[in-house]
């Protein structure tokens, strides 16, 4: 089997009394869009925070490329090449979107200024070149026209996008999207559906993906984990997991 591009490991994750995820095993296969599905508390944003370094597991670990992300900052695992988008938005809604994207841009900077000279030589650039990057990553989630508006006036479906944007900019190997659909109506889910696809298969990048919306779910995904309760109770093809009679007890039914 291919070696895994991220590995969650037994992983235990511990808020006082509540147990938000228990002894919970992963594998990501490079290139592929992985989703993680559940009812709500299932702990599935819980299981993102601990890859992206907001929370540590209270046992277990992670691995990202075959090194160990546990310890690391939040900022650090980013640099590695891990980035991701919040369920709740968190854009600025006050600039525009292009200045959002730029956002991230600053951020892959600063980081290259600290670990990798090929990075800073890359991006140490004028910002008519950092607005040519920033444009190219708009145009890339549907967005070429609308630089210039404030982010809090874009309609739903295209803050989201933007932000998928914005995490883009700091150039991830992996993408981490908690419930990118939430909330979106049916047209939008398409857009979703045909970026993503596009963000796999045309720019090489490696998904992991929490979402309800079962038909985004099942278009998108190589295989899907899911959650239920802190456990891992399935793990599979979409088809695989659409047919299981425990699945749908626990989340597909209802
Ligand atoms: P999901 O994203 O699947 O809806 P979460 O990961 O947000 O679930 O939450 C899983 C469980 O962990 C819930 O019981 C939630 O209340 C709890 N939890 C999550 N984050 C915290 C926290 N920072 N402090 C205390 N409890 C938390
Ligand atoms: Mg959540």
């Amino acid at each position: 089997m291919e070696a895994n591009i991220l590995g969650v490991n037994n992983v235990t994750v511990q808020f006082g009394g509540i147990i938000a995820l228990s002894d919970v095993s992963l594998e990501v296969t490079p290139g592929t869009i992985h989703a993680v599905i559940g009812p709500n508390g299932a702990g599935k944003s819980t299981l993102l925070n601990v890859i992206s370094g907001i929370y540590s597991a209270t046992k277990g670990d992670v691995s990202f490329e075959g090194e160990r992300l546990s310890g690391l900052a939040g900022h650090e695992i980013n640099a590695k090449g891990v980035a991701r988008t919040f369920q709740n938005t968190e854009l600025f809604k006050e600039m525009t979107a292009l200045e959002n994207v730029k956002v991230g841009l600053d951020r892959f900077h600063a980081c290259g200024v600290i670990n990798s000279a090929l990075h800073t030589k890359q991006w140490k650039k004028s910002d008519a070149e950092a607005d040519e990057a920033a444009r190219e990553l708009l145009k890339l989630v549907g967005l070429g026209d609308d630089e210039t508006s404030s982010a809090g006036i874009l309609p739903f479906g295209k803050q989201r996008r933007l932000e998928i944007a914005r995490a883009l900019a700091t150039r991830p190997k992996l993408l981490l999207l908690d419930e990118p659909a939430a909330g979106l109506r049916a047209a939008e889910v398409e857009d979703l559906i045909a970026i993503l696809r596009e963000l796999k298969t045309n720019q090489g990048l490696t998904i992991l993906i929490i979402d309800h919306v079962m038909a985004l779910v099942m278009a998108i995904s190589d295989r899907i984990s899911v959650l239920n309760f802190g456990h891992k109770i399935a793990d599979g093809a979409p088809k695989e997991i659409r047919e299981s009679a425990e699945v749908i007890k626990a989340y597909l039914g209802e």
